[in-house]
């Protein structure tokens, strides 16, 4: 067997090719969708505190924009590359697309390592890069957010260099802002909440009683906290083991994800946790669980480890968890997986959220903002699940998913004539 796949944008392609050959795709439309639309390579040269001068590396990439402006975040990353920027503006363009957004697909990145850089050099770096794709970027074009290794005070920086250099303040050209210049409320735990109304909607329909369920979590950021805490004051769950990039904990009778967040905000892991049991992150996943949210990294569930996993459903909160063969073989083995770009689209729902309140100046409550991105997740899911059953389940969810986001984005690119 030809060894497995780990590019993230030949992956992305598979997922598409699968997806195109059963809804027997146009080909016009599959090459359109194969590629990203535009790329944008810059090189960014930044003043070192040092008064040296280091000259950087960033990207946009613009996937499709077929259904409205494209949408994305932006990474700092040491090993960045324009592959895994490709790969993850294409996957922008299926999680707005199933979520019934009115954009298309978009990322961008910076090779850095802003762990070495002082506040200063990196408030330089993103005025730079700023500096380099404003005229590629807009409110009405193309919405960047942060991502990995970026945050509110970066989206600030990057905000108001726009607004200088367009002569006007142009709050909606990218979200993940702090309040005070226009962020929304209810972002901080948008995309955690998002994946628990999916595993609550995916409970109904799998029949399983959450309120006697076990959750096992891999990864302790926004995302992996938030999933720990809201699958227990929501949805009632109990979690048993949580991990980080130390190892992980185990307690079957269930951790208190707050008393965790100071354990690890104290001891710098979430390991030595009193009275739980350490475990391996691999030994995590291997869980007799019910519900798996792994919230940490790529390619975590794979072919090595895929026949070995308990869960009855996977919640992909992080992006590419598992791999298309695991996905395959979890699939023949009867665990629904919620695909990331379904599970984890609370977050971009809320940037949007964002992006509408900074157009129309009129700024929602945490509850409508709550509400709202119930109906919206809760939305995405039933239109994955309704394709998943038309095939009678013989497709991944994911590629039900795929065929709904697909499907959308394909009858955008017809009626505006371009295929
Ligand atoms: P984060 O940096 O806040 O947290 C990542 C966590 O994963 C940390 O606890 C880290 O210790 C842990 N981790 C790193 N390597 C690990 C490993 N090998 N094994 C186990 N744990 C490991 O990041 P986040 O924002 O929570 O994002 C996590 C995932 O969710 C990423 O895949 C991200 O792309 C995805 N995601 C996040 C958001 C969001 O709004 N935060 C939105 C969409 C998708």
């Amino acid at each position: 067997m030809a060894s497995e796949e780990l590019n993230p944008f030949k992956i992305a392609q598979q997922q598409l090719d699968k997806a195109a050959e059963i809804m027997d795709l146009d080909p016009a439309a599959h090459a359109m969708l194969r590629e990203p639309m535009r790329t944008l390579i810059v090189r960014i040269p930044v003043k070192m505190d040092n008064d040296t001068v280091k000259v950087f590396t960033g990207f946009r990439v613009q996937h499709n924009d077929a259904l409205g402006p494209t949408k994305g975040g932006i990474r700092y990353h040491p090993n960045e590359t324009l592959d895994t920027v490709k790969a993850l503006a294409m996957w922008m363009t299926w999680k707005c697309s199933i979520a019934g957004l009115p954009y298309g697909g978009a990322k961008g990145g910076v090779i850095c390592n802003p762990k070495e850089m002082s506040m200063n050099e990196l408030e330089r770096l993103s005025r730079g890069y700023v500096r380099e794709v404003w005229w590629f970027i807009g409110p009405e074009k193309d919405i960047p957010a942060p991502d990995v290794y970026t945050n509110p005070q970066i989206m600030a920086w990057m905000m108001d260099e726009y607004s200088k250099i367009r002569g006007f303040n142009a709050f909606g050209v990218i979200t993940g802002k702090p309040i005070s210049v226009g962020g929304s409320l209810g972002r901080r735990d948008a995309t955690a909440r998002g994946g628990i109304v999916h595993i609550r909607e995916a409970a109904k329909y799998l029949g399983i009683d959450l309120k006697k369920a076990a959750v096992a979590v891999q990864g302790y950021g926004n995302a992996g906290y938030y999933a720990a805490k809201l699958s227990r004051v929501l949805l009632g769950c109990k979690v048993v083991a949580v991990s980080d990039s130390k190892g992980g904990i185990y307690d079957p009778k269930g951790l208190d994800p707050d008393l965790v967040l100071k354990h690890k905000s104290e001891s710098g892991s979430v390991i030595d946790y009193p009275g739980a049991t350490n475990i391996t992150n691999e030994e995590l996943l291997e869980l007799d669980v019910d519900i798996l949210i792994p919230a940490a990294i790529e390619n975590q569930i794979t072919s090595k480890n895929a026949d070995r996993i308990q869960a009855k459903m996977v919640a992909e909160l992080a992006n590419g968890p598992t791999t298309p063969e695991a996905d395959e073989i979890l699939h023949e083995r009867g665990i629904f997986v919620i695909p990331d770009f379904v599970c984890n689209a609370g977050g971009v729902t809320v940037s949007y959220f964002e992006w509408v309140q900074n157009i129309t100046g009129y700024y929602w409550s945490e509850d409508e903002v709550h509400s709202k991105l119930d109906r919206i997740m809760a939305n995405a899911f039933r239109s994955m699940v309704n394709t998943f059953e038309d095939y009678r389940r013989k497709i991944t969810p994911r590629t039900a998913a795929y065929i709904v986001a697909v499907k959308r984005v394909v009858q955008a690119m017809k009626d505006r004539g371009w295929i």
